[in-house]
């Protein structure tokens, strides 16, 4: 398998809760023809962390998957607060994580498709609510019981300790644990801190400029790379919105490749370091599975 990005959206709606249109991702076409650019960049896979509450569409994703030619990942969970949907908070954490166990072992809503990964499960601004505790307890549940990665949400890049204290205080392993947008963070001894305590580190909003230059999230990921957490580290783009598709001004997927690697390399990260990265991870990542 070529390279895989982690951290993506295949049909998204969180257009409801935003007020805004733009939060509704379904420019098909549009897609379609960035994925198959991506093809000839070496990307066979995406993984679509996309779970219930965000407007998961696994028809969508199928028709995506056979028009593109690029292998679609899916995923169990849900995002966060205001997000969760009402039937959460009735009900228990074990019976959250039996949904979540059933979606890996059996099947999406009845269909075929099975989740590859649970995520992305997250926290706000101010730290891990009650009702996120739950979710990401019910998470831990399932990662444990199917081998399955967790993949997390931190609202820009923060609580990704709390969202790890949680987990290895439910048994798992930090390896086990994405801590996503951690480059949002923008901190050097965050992000040295989360890679120490074993956790893979994703950045996974490159070209999101209003939040973080580019410049610095490459000096931070380079510096990574140089102190040999190669076997730790995620890049992708998280693509949320219509506008940041290339046809409508955004930067699209491709800017991975065409801007953001260059920097990179740069900065001395070689190609084996991005293979390791972008290849290597991910088909480790996604191939776990419970130790029987
Ligand atoms: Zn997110």
């Amino acid at each position: 398998m070529g390279y895989t990005l982690m951290h993506e959206h295949i049909y998204l709606d969180l257009s409801a809760v935003k007020q805004d249109d733009d939060c509704l991702l379904n420019a098909f076409d549009l897609m379609v023809a960035e994925f198959k650019q991506l093809k000839t960049l070496g990307v066979e896979r995406i993984v679509d962390v996309t779970n219930i509450g965000m407007g998961r569409n696994l028809a969508y994703v199928e028709q995506i998957q056979q028009h593109s030619g690029v292998e679609i990942v899916s995923a169990t969970g849900c995002y966060k607060e205001p997000f969760l949907p009402d039937w959460f908070y009735q009900k228990t954490i074990d019976d959250i994580a039996h949904h979540f166990i059933e979606e890996i072992e059996i099947g999406i809503e009845a269909s075929a498709r099975k989740a590859g990964i649970i995520g992305e499960v997250g926290s706000g601004f101010d730290g891990i609510s009650e009702a996120e505790s739950k979710l990401l307890q019910a998470a831990a549940l399932a990662s444990l019981a199917t081998g399955k990665m967790i993949t997390t949400h931190t609202s820009l890049g923060r609580f990704g300790h709390e969202q790890l204290d949680l987990f290895t205080n439910m048994g798992l392993s930090a390896e086990q644990v994405i801590i996503g947008h951690t480059d949002l963070a923008g901190d050097r001894d965050y992000l040295q801190q989360l890679l120490d305590r074993g956790a893979i580190v994703e950045f996974d909003t490159i070209g999101k400029l209003s939040y973080l230059s580019d410049e610095l999230r490459a000096d931070l990921f380079s510096e990574a790379v140089a102190k040999g957490y190669q076997q730790q580290l995620l890049l992708s783009v998280d693509i949320t919105r219509k506008s940041h598709l290339k046809a409508n001004g955004g930067i699209g997927y491709a800017y991975l490749f065409t801007h953001f690697l260059p920097m990179l390399f740069e900065r001395g990260v070689t190609e084996q370091d991005i293979e390791v990265i972008l290849q290597h991870n991910p088909n480790r990542i996604l191939a776990r599975q419970t130790a029987l």
